[in-house]
């Protein structure tokens, strides 16, 4: 097991520079000034769009991509410029190519044939591993003869054989059909579960980051954004970055002008009759005229019961019955507003419905930065 420091990691690629008198431009960087921690026996999920510097971080500790600045450490050890057979580290990437001619069983021993480990001890080693990956029925078999998801079972398994001290998953599931994916995540938990190494994984895809991970690092542009546990990240995000990446359908995020009421504040929005109260807890921190992002996730919003109702009805725009849930967007001004509801209520669009708000859940983001407005503490 280990500990994995990264401090102010950054990554140029030299192929992507442009002129040499050109002025270097922010995104220029793949990895931007990259500092978090991963703990001993933690499962780290980082996690962002396509291109947003997540591979590149992961082949950086694997020692495959130089760094061009800031330090790597394992435990007490600089790694920067350790060999990556030296780093102790199992890798699984998306494409890591299995040896076709070898047999399974060939495949998982290979590495450690070429540390001449005994036989037995890799025999045991193999087995061990296979069984917990569930690929201990294929060990005859040749590559060409598997699913991509027993593929990846034994790519996993490789890299595991090595008793590796931190364990590097990039994308394992993104070749795999929805069922499948669903099955190999189980496996992926129950196997860290069982050897408790240190393991990230980097993936695109919230649900994967969100059920496997303890915690999960968002990137976006080569920056870190936040850090926290899946709860935290849904919770209390810091910006409207990681608001509108976090949660599926994403978090409403509308421009809003704040307006003074009688007995505090209401967003208010272009174009439209829809009033929401501000939280008094805000109340210290807002003013009439201000612009902030609002962000509203869709379950913290519902339609009204009847008798219940006080707003201006708004047509329905959106219905989607997706069996367990139904999804209605209403437009709010420029924006369409989303909410999600386990209810059995069907509705035509046009409709007229009065929304309510859990006005308690909504958040504030400044309308330049993007940070998030914080309330003061009580
Ligand atoms: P992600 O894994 O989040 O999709 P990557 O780490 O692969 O992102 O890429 C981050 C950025 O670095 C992207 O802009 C990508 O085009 C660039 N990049 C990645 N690999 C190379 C490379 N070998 N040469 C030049 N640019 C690269």
């Amino acid at each position: 097991m280990a500990v994995l420091k990264l401090s102010g990691v950054c990554k140029r690629y030299d192929n992507n520079s442009g002129s040499l008198f050109r002025r270097k431009a922010r995104n220029d960087f793949a990895v931007n000034d990259l500092s978090f921690e991963c703990r001993d026996g933690e499962f780290l999920g980082i996690l962002g769009p396509s291109g947003c510097g997540k591979s590149t971080t992961l082949r950086m500790i694997a020692g495959l991509e130089k760094i061009t600045a800031g330090d790597i450490y394992i435990g007490d050890v600089r790694i920067n410029d350790l060999l990556p057979k030296d780093r102790n580290i199992g890798l699984a990437f998306e494409d890591y190519a299995l040896y076709p001619p070898l047999k399974i069983y060939d495949n998982l021993a290979f590495n450690l044939r070429a540390r001449h480990v005994p036989e037995a001890e890799i025999r045991e080693s193999v087995e061990r591993i296979a069984k917990l990956m569930k690929v201990d029925d294929l060990l005859e078999m040749k590559p060409l003869a598997l699913s991509g998801g027993q593929k990846q079972r034994v790519n996993i398994a490789r890299a595991l054989v090595r008793k590796p001290g931190l364990l590097l998953l990039d994308e394992p599931l993104s070749h795999l059909d929805g069922k499948m994916r669903q099955q190999l995540r189980y496996e992926i938990k129950h196997m860290h579960h069982e050897i408790q190494c240190t393991t990230i994984i980097v993936t695109h895809d919230q649900m994967e980051a969100m059920s496997l991970a303890d915690r999960i690092a968002i990137m976006d542009m080569g920056r870190l954004q936040q850090i926290g546990t899946p709860l935290e990240v849904y919770d209390d995000p810091v910006n409207v970055f990681v608001a509108g990446f976090i949660g599926e359908p994403p978090m409403n995020l509308m421009t809003s002008i704040i307006r003074r009421v009688e007995g505090g504040f209401d967003f208010s929005f272009e174009g439209s009759d829809l009033r929401i109260p501000v939280p008094t807890r805000y109340n210290g921190i807002v003013r009439d005229g201000m612009a902030v992002t609002l962000g509203v996730r869709p379950v913290d919003v519902r339609i009204a019961q009847e008798g219940e109702a006080s707003g201006t009805p708004i047509p329905v725009a959106v219905y989607e019955d997706l069996g367990d849930e139904r999804r209605i967007g209403v437009r709010v001004g420029e924006n369409l507003l989303n909410l999600t509801t386990p209810e059995t209520i069907y509705y035509d669009r046009g409709d007229p419905v009065t929304l309510k708000f859990n006005a308690e859940k909504t958040h504030l983001f400044d309308i330049d930065t993007g940070e998030r407005i914080r309330a003061p503490e009580k």
